[in-house]
């Protein structure tokens, strides 16, 4: 079976069963970056568990909702579709949500800094 290497993104066949990476490099470089916070990890636990398992939740939803508004009037599918995106902001923890903007905007000012980096070098 081939699958994607969740590092390079190339197409290999894992060697064992449950394999994300297509070399020892890949594997290794993605392992430090985990540790470093740069790449997204497996959630462990605490508020990434609570984050993923909430992303996962309204992937499903999200999936079973555009069935079952396929075929309906726009404004009826719409508007079923907004008050199930509501709802999800309802249900979820603020803090968390606060968080990942947080982080989202470190990422952001750090790929700023790197941007303007590169420019002065040049
Ligand atoms: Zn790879």
């Amino acid at each position: 079976m081939i699958v994607q290497c969740q590092k390079c993104g190339k197409d290999y066949e894992p060697k064992r069963r449950g394999g994300k990476f297509c070399s020892v490099s890949c594997r290794v470089v993605q392992h430090q970056l985990i540790k470093r916070g740069e790449a997204w990890g497996k959630p462990a636990s605490g508020d990434e568990r609570y984050l993923a398992d909430k992303l996962v939740a309204v992937g499903r939803s999200a999936t079973e909702a555009l069935v079952q508004v396929e075929g309906l009037p726009t404004a009826e599918a719409f508007s079923r579709l907004r008050a199930l995106v509501q709802g999800w902001a309802g249900v979820a923890n603020n803090s968390i949500i606060e968080k990942v903007q947080y982080n989202e905007q470190q990422e952001m000012n750090a790929q700023a800094t790197r941007m303007k980096r590169i420019k002065e070098s040049k």
